[in-house]
């Protein structure tokens, strides 16, 4: 009798459960955030969206610390919202692919950068430049307005759920636990690279030697340019001569920056700090470029005299923003085919808080990379 009853029970109500319903839950998720901005990190329970037909569930193995995670940590641009997972340099697996996914099946390396979604309707989504979307939802400390407005997390935690769009696929043969600061420091220096159309024998300068002036540095040699570095300490110059680097000069040793005006013909300037970009402006050979992507705390903000920039004759300042999907999918893969790698240290979540005085001190050499294996 008892028997009967179920076997009805499940005939009639199973069925009329549908198949997306059935994934419809949230997926519970653990970090480590921050609180407040000057707080410490800590363990952080949390919900993100249920996986959609179009989105991978990835198992979060590896997360890079970019300087922007001190920044937005710390509140240094902007007033945040806490609790706060930052991250945005993430390379995992995929361990669950909704129905329309073909990009992915389950086991797959997949990589998530600083995007997680865009309109894919407007003039830069259609260029394949989502960055620039107006309604771009951000990887962490932004509101995801096609999940109900929900506050993001980002990569220091153990999974994320992301429309296939915005994952990108991480080749079998890559090095896993060095693929994370590419999502980030790696396609924020190689899409200027790209769109200045650096080529053989350019005179190419990076100013900011870290996470993403190593990365820079890589890719401009591997074009074919001559590269100096600037940066203001003696520590990373056999760095720089050792990757390849033509020239390293200490800024804050004045004589080693004679000789230079009008010299090269692009420069990215990573510089996450207060500083002088004339400096830079006066470097750069006629119609030469720099590409601005260090983006200091707002106090510190640079600002570049008008007048000087009309004596420095037709040189361009402009500022430049990671880089799209399209594009951040063919850096992953050039980058792994041509075995350029972020020089990475890999830490437990435990050691957070330290490495973000390390980062903030200039004390990394070059990128922290979480392995996420130890949260526990
Ligand atoms: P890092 O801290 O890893 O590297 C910054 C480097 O700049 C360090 O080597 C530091 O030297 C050096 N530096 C500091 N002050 C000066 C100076 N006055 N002149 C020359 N070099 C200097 O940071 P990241 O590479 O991770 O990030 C750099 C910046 O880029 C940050 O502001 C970050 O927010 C921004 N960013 C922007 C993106 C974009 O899309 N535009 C994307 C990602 C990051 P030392 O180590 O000796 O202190
Ligand atoms: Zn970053």
């Amino acid at each position: 009798m008892k028997l009967t009853f179920l076997l009805t029970l499940l005939f009639f109500v199973v069925p009329i459960i549908p198949a997306s319903a059935q994934n419809a839950t949230a997926v519970p998720s653990k970090g480590y955030a921050k609180f407040d901005n000057d707080g410490k990190f800590a363990p952080y329970e949390f919900k993100r969206h249920p996986v959609g037909d179009n989105d991978v569930l990835i198992k979060i193995l590896y997360a890079g610390i970019c300087h922007s995670d001190l920044h937005h940590a710390r509140a240094e641009w902007r007033d945040e919202t806490y609790p706060m997972v930052p991250g945005h340099e993430i390379a995992g697996q995929v361990v669950q692919a909704g129905k329309n996914v073909t990009k992915f099946k389950v086991g797959d390396y997949a990589g998530v950068g600083c995007l997680v979604n865009s309109c894919g309707k407007c003039e830069y989504c259609l260029k394949g430049e989502e960055q620039y979307c107006e309604k771009r939802v951000l990887t962490y400390a932004s509101h995801d307005i096609f999940h109900n407005n929900e506050l993001t997390q980002g990569g220091y935690s153990n999974n994320l759920v992301v429309s296939e769009k915005f994952a990108i696929k991480v080749p079998k043969n890559a090095q896993i636990e060095k693929v994370a600061p590419l999502l980030c420091a790696g396609i924020t220096t190689y899409s200027p690279l790209k769109f200045t159309h650096v080529k053989k024998g350019d005179q190419v300068a990076v100013a900011g030697f870290g996470g993403l002036g190593h990365m820079a540095v890589q890719y401009a040699i591997a074009l074919g340019a001559k590269v100096t570095v600037f940066d203001i300490t003696e520590e990373k110059r056999q760095d720089a001569l050792k990757m390849g680097a033509v020239k390293y000069v200490n800024v804050n040793n004045p004589k080693e920056l004679e000789g230079l005006v009008s010299s090269f013909r692009v420069i990215l300037s990573t510089i996450p700090a207060k500083y002088d970009p004339m400096l830079y402006v006066r470097m750069l050979k006629m119609d030469g470029e720099l590409v601005i992507l260090g983006v200091p705390a707002k106090e510190n903000s640079p600002s570049v005299n008008v007048s000087s920039l009309v004596f420095a004759s037709r040189r361009k300042v402009y500022g430049s923003q990671i880089g799209g999907i399209r594009e951040t999918q063919e850096m992953l893969d050039y980058s792994v085919a041509h075995n350029i790698y972020p020089r990475v240290e890999v830490i437990p979540v435990q050691k957070i808080d330290d490495a973000y005085q390390k980062v903030a001190a200039g004390e990394v050499k070059f990128r922290y990379v979480i392995d996420m294996s130890t949260l526990k």
